[in-house]
C-alpha cells in the first residue's frame, strides 16, 4: 500500500528558520519573518540573560541581548509565534568538556529559558556544531526533544535522528539561493517524501556581510504561498511524531491518532486526515 506523511492540511512542504546566540540582529530578522508569515526558531545562551543589559565597545557586530531586551522581543508581539531554544549556557564546544559540565550548560540554558519567556523548552541547536554520542545523551536526559547541528543535507529530506538533526542549508552557503528556488518552484516526486526545508545561520551575519537583501529576497519568494507550512523546529519535530504514533492496523485499514493535533497523510494517492482521538477505518 503506498503511504506517505504529509504536512498539515495536506501540504507537502514545511519551511522553519533556526537563527543562533540571540543577537540584537534577531529583531531585524524577526520582523523580515513576521512580515512574509514564516516562524523559525531563536537558539539563545542563557549566560546572557542573567544580566539586565549589555553595553558593547563601538563596532562589536555580534551584540548578544540580555534579559530585558530579549524578553521584549521573544517574549513580546515580535516573537509569538517563533520559538526559543536552548544554545547551552556559555557556549562551549559540548564534545569537549566533561560530562557533568555537559549536563550543567544544557540544564541551566533550559532553566533560565523557561523562567525568562516562561514557556516549556524542548528544543536545542549544538553551540560550534559539534556533537557526539555523550553530548545527545545529555540532551536526551534534559529531556530535549531535537538538536540542531550545522551539517547541512543540502536538500529536503526530513530529520530521522532528531537528536543529531541537520539543517538543509546555511544561508552562507552559496548554492543558497539556488535550493530556495528549487523549494519555491519544486514539487516532491512520487518517490519523495513530503520536503523538510531547514535554513539556519546567525542574525549578526547580514550586518557583517552587508547583505540583508539576500535573507529579504529569499524570505519574499518563501513567504505567502499556500503549498508550505510555515512553522517553528520544535512544532515540525511534534507534528511528525504524531504521524509515527500513529496506530494502524497490521493490514493498514484501521488508524487510530492518540495526538492532540490532526495528522495528514496521503493513503492510495488520497489525502486523508486523522483528528485527536479519532478512529478511521478505510475500505
Ligand atoms: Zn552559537
Amino acid at each position: 500500500m503506498m503511504m506517505r506523511m504529509l504536512f498539515p492540511e495536506g501540504k507537502m512542504k514545511a519551511l522553519t528558520f533556526s537563527y543562533d546566540d540571540g543577537v540584537e540582529q534577531d529583531i531585524r530578522l524577526m520582523e523580515i519573518f513576521n512580515k512574509n508569515g514564516l516562524k523559525g526558531t531563536f537558539n539563545i545562551n542563557g549566560e546572557f540573560m542573567e544580566q539586565a543589559e549589555f553595553t558593547y565597545p563601538e563596532g562589536t557586530i555580534g551584540r548578544r541581548m540580555g534579559y530585558k531586551l530579549a524578553k521584549e522581543t521573544y517574549g513580546g508581539e515580535l516573537g509569538k509565534n517563533h520559538e526559543v531554544a536552548v544554545h547551552s549556557y556559555t557556549h562551549p564546544f559540548l564534545t569537549r568538556v566533561p560530562r557533568p559540565i555537559a549536563n550543567y550548560e544544557i540544564t541551566k540554558d533550559r532553566e533560565v529559558l523557561e523562567s525568562v519567556f516562561g514557556r516549556v523548552i524542548r528544543g536545542c541547536a549544538y553551540p560550534m556544531g559539534p556533537f557526539d554520542d555523550m553530548t545527545v545523551e545529555v540532551l536526551r536526559n534534559n529531556g530535549i526533544a531535537y538538536a540542531r547541528t550545522t551539517q547541512s543535507t543540502i536538500n529536503f529530506s526530513i530529520p530521522t535522528d532528531w537528536l543529531r538533526m541537520p539543517p538543509s542549508i546555511y544561508h552562507k552557503d552559496p548554492r543558497f539561493m539556488d535550493l530556495v528556488e528549487n523549494f519555491v518552484n519544486g514539487q516532491p516526486g512520487i518517490w519523495d517524501t513530503a520536503w523538510f526545508f531547514c535554513i539556519w545561520g546567525h542574525a549578526y551575519e547580514f550586518d557583517a556581510d552587508n547583505n540583508w537583501e539576500l535573507m529579504e529576497t529569499a524570505c519574499e519568494k518563501l513567504g505567502g504561498r499556500d503549498d508550505i507550512w510555515y512553522a517553528t523546529n520544535i512544532e515540525i519535530y511534534d507534528y511528525v511524531e504524531a504521524f509515527n504514533r500513529l496506530h494502524f492496523s497490521v493490514k493498514g485499514k484501521v488508524v487510530y491518532n492518540p495526538s492532540a493535533i490532526p495528522v495528514w497523510f496521503e493513503y492510495a494517492d488520497v489525502t486523508c486526515c486523522v483528528q485527536p482521538g479519532e478512529t478511521k477505518t478505510f475500505r
